[in-house]
């Protein structure tokens, strides 16, 4: 990992740190993904690039295989964490980008929410 990318206000290389604990969903070199800490759903996890972006518009053409590897991963995952296959089951992928967005963590996230409906979203 580029250790260089980490911010020690931000809350999300907190986690990536290991100085704040989190419900590990999965880990590579490049990639964390953990529990929403406040689910909408009855599947609820964020995938993020261990690189520091604040924000979608912030990455850049060098970080498209990264932002790519995260999209990848999010039907493997949502699978694994009980989000149902198929037309009848499904996920959703967020990103929340600046205020108007909804974004209130300034590290780049996927949000990847499933299972079965209702949700609170
Ligand atoms: P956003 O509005 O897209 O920036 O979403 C930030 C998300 O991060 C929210 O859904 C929060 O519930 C979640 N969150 C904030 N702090 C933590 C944490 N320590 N562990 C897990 N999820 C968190
Ligand atoms: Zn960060």
């Amino acid at each position: 990992m580029n250790h260089s990318s980490h911010d020690p206000s931000c809350i999300f290389c907190k986690i990536i740190a290991g100085e704040i604990p989190c419900q590990k969903v999965f880990e590579d070199e490049e990639i964390l993904a953990f529990n929403d800490i406040n689910p909408a759903a009855p599947v609820h996890f964020l995938i993020i690039p261990k690189k520091h972006i604040p924000m979608l518009e912030s990455a850049t053409a060098h970080d498209a295989p990264l932002l790519g590897r995260m999209m990848e991963l999010a039907p493997r995952l949502a699978l694994q964490q009980g989000s149902r296959p198929g037309k009848e089951g499904g996920f959703r992928v967020l990103v929340n980008n600046g205020a108007d967005g909804g974004q209130e963590v300034y590290h780049l996230h996927l949000h990847v929410m499933g299972g079965p409906r209702p949700w609170k979203k």
